[in-house]
C-alpha cells in the first residue's frame, strides 16, 4: 500500500484539477468547511474538474487505503466533506448547470450550489425544490432527500432527481435512473454519499417564477399561541401555501424596523406559490394571528432562496440536531416556548419545516414536519454553549417525535441513530450498498455499512 502523501506527484499528473497538501500555499483554505467547528487536516485536497479527474483521486485514494471525503458544497453539520489524514474529492469545481427549457430539466455537476442551479433556470421561469440556503451544496442536500419551500407542491428534491451519472468504488462511470441500475437509484435518493459520487444530477423543473414570500413575526411571548395555531393551520391549506415556522433573533438588519432588532421572536416564513391575486386570501388566517412584523411581498424566486445568505457566511460555529414529527403536541409546544426564551446567541434558532403534501404522496412517508435545532455563533468560545442548548432543546422536545431525523440534519450521532432514521429501509440500502461498495470505501457519511 502506498502512503497517502506519496500518491501526491502522480495524482498531480493525472489531474487537470488542482492537488493541494499540508505544505501548500492555500491549504488551510482548501481544507476548511462550511462550519468552523470542524478542523480536520486531510492529507491532501484534490479539486476535481470532471469524472476523470475524480476516478484518478479515488483510484489514488484505493491504491493508499485512505479515508475518502466527497465534498460537494461542505455544508454538511458533522462535516463529512473532510477527513484527517484522508483525501478529500472536492467537486467544487464541478459546477456548469444546463437547462433545457423545452424538456423541463436541468443537468447539474456534483459540485454545483443550489444559487446557481436557481440562477439558471429562473431564466426560464422554472425551478426545483431545493433548500434555503443558496450556497449549500446540491451533492448532499440531494442525496439526503432536499426540502425547502416548493416541497409542498412539488416534493423533496430527491422525487425530481431523473437520473444521475455516478463513478462507482470501483472506478465505473454508470448511469443511475428508474431504468438503468434502478436499484443504485432507488438507494441514491436518500442513502447519502454511500453509494458513489455523483458527477451530475438531472432535475425535472416546474414553472417557478415569482412568488408571494416573507416573514411574519410575533413577540417570543406569543411562541405557544402561535405554534399551536400553525401546526394545526399548515397541513390544511392547498399545497400552493409554504410556510416553516422558526424561533429566532431579529437581526439588525433593514429587513426589519430597528423597534425589532435583537429581540427574541417567532416567526413564520411564507411562499405562496398560487396565482399572486389569491395570495391576500390565502394568507387572510396569518394577518388574523396580528403579527408583531409583516415582511411579505412578491420576489423573483432566486431572492426568496438567497434570503438567509447575509445572515449564515460560512465560517460560523454550528451544532444541530434533527427529528421528524407528526405533529407537535402541546407538550413538545411548551419545550418549544421555553428554550425560544433562552436562545444562546443571535444565530441559533429552531425551524419546523412542513414536509406534508406532495412528499407524502410516495408511499411509506408520513411525517408532517422535519425540525432543526441548530446553535450557531462566529465565535469560537461559545462553541460549548451553543451545542449545551441544541442537545437540551432536542432532549426535550425528542420524546414527541415521530422517530428518526432528516439525514441532513443529523450530526455525527451513530450507528443507532443512523439506524432509525432510515428505519425499514436501512436492510435494503446495505445490501445495494454490498453490492456497490462492497468494502465501505465511502464511509465518510451517515454511514449504511454493506450487508453481510
Ligand atoms: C445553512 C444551511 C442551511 C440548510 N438548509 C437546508 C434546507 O433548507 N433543506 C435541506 O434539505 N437541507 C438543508 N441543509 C442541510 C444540507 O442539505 C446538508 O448540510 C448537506 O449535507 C449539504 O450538502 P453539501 O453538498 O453542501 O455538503 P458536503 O459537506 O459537501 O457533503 C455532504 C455529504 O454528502 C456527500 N456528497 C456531497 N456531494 C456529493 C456528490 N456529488 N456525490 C456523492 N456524495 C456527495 C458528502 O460526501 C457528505 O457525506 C442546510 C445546511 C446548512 C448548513
Amino acid at each position: 500500500m502506498t502512503n497517502v502523501v506519496d500518491t501526491t506527484p502522480e495524482l498531480r499528473t493525472r489531474i487537470s484539477g488542482e492537488v493541494i497538501g499540508s505544505g501548500d500555499a492555500g491549504y488551510d483554505d482548501a481544507r476548511s468547511v462550511y462550519n468552523a467547528m470542524i478542523d480536520r487536516h486531510p492529507a491532501l485536497i484534490a479539486r476535481c474538474a470532471g469524472v476523470s479527474d475524480v476516478q484518478a483521486a479515488l483510484d489514488a485514494g484505493r491504491k493508499a487505503g485512505a479515508p475518502l471525503a466527497v465534498r460537494g458544497g461542505g455544508h454538511n453539520g458533522p462535516g463529512f466533506g473532510t477527513v484527517d489524514g484522508g483525501i478529500v474529492i472536492d467537486l467544487s469545481p464541478m459546477r456548469s448547470v444546463e437547462v433545457d427549457p423545452g424538456q423541463r430539466t436541468a443537468r447539474v455537476q456534483g459540485g454545483a450550489t443550489w444559487g446557481l442551479v436557481d440562477a439558471a433556470t429562473h431564466k426560464h421561469g422554472l425551478a426545483t425544490p431545493s433548500g434555503i440556503i443558496s450556497t449549500t451544496g446540491v451533492g448532499g442536500l440531494t442525496l439526503g432527500g432536499g426540502h425547502g419551500y416548493l416541497s409542498r407542491k412539488y416534493g423533496l428534491t430527491i422525487d425530481n432527481l431523473l437520473e444521475a451519472e455516478v463513478v462507482l468504488a470501483d472506478g465505473r462511470v454508470v448511469t443511475a435512473s428508474e431504468s438503468e441500475h434502478p436499484d443504485l437509484f432507488w438507494a441514491l435518493r436518500g442513502g447519502g454519499g454511500n453509494f458513489g459520487i455523483v458527477t451530475s444530477f438531472t432535475f425535472r423543473l416546474h414553472p417557478v417564477g415569482n412568488v408571494v414570500c416573507g416573514p411574519t413575526a410575533w413577540p417570543v411571548a406569543a411562541t405557544s399561541d402561535v405554534l399551536s395555531w400553525f401546526r394545526d393551520f399548515l397541513p390544511a391549506q392547498d399545497d400552493d401555501l409554504y410556510g416553516f415556522f422558526a424561533v429566532m433573533t431579529v437581526p439588525p438588519v433593514d429587513t426589519f424596523p430597528e423597534a425589532f432588532h435583537l429581540h427574541k421572536a417567532c416567526a413564520i416564513m411564507w411562499c405562496y406559490l398560487g396565482d399572486p391575486a389569491n395570495a391576500t386570501e390565502a394568507l387572510q388566517p396569518v394577518r388574523d394571528m396580528q403579527p408583531a412584523f409583516d415582511g411579505i411581498g412578491e420576489a423573483p424566486y432566486p431572492g426568496l432562496q438567497s434570503a438567509f445568505d447575509g445572515l449564515y457566511p460560512r465560517g460560523l460555529q454550528w451544532y444541530w440536531r434533527g427529528d421528524f414529527f407528526g405533529t407537535v403536541p402541546d407538550a413538545a409546544v411548551d419545550a418549544h416556548a421555553r428554550f425560544a426564551s433562552e436562545l444562546p446567541t443571535m444565530h441559533s434558532t429552531m425551524h419546523l419545516y412542513p414536509i406534508d403534501g406532495a412528499v407524502n404522496k410516495v408511499p411509506a412517508r408520513d411525517a408532517t414536519f422535519s425540525q432543526v435545532i441548530v446553535g450557531v455563533d462566529p465565535d469560537p468560545a461559545n462553541a460549548a454553549a451553543i451545542k449545551q442548548w441544541t442537545v437540551d432543546y432536542w432532549d426535550a422536545t425528542h420524546p414527541y417525535s415521530a422517530g428518526g431525523a432528516y439525514v441532513n440534519f443529523m450530526m455525527d450521532e451513530g450507528q443507532d441513530r443512523v439506524r432509525a432514521t432510515y428505519g425499514n429501509n436501512y436492510d435494503r440500502l446495505a445490501e445495494i450498498k454490498a453490492i456497490y461498495d462492497p468494502t465501505n470505501l465511502f464511509r465518510i457519511n451517515q454511514n449504511i455499512q454493506p450487508a453481510g
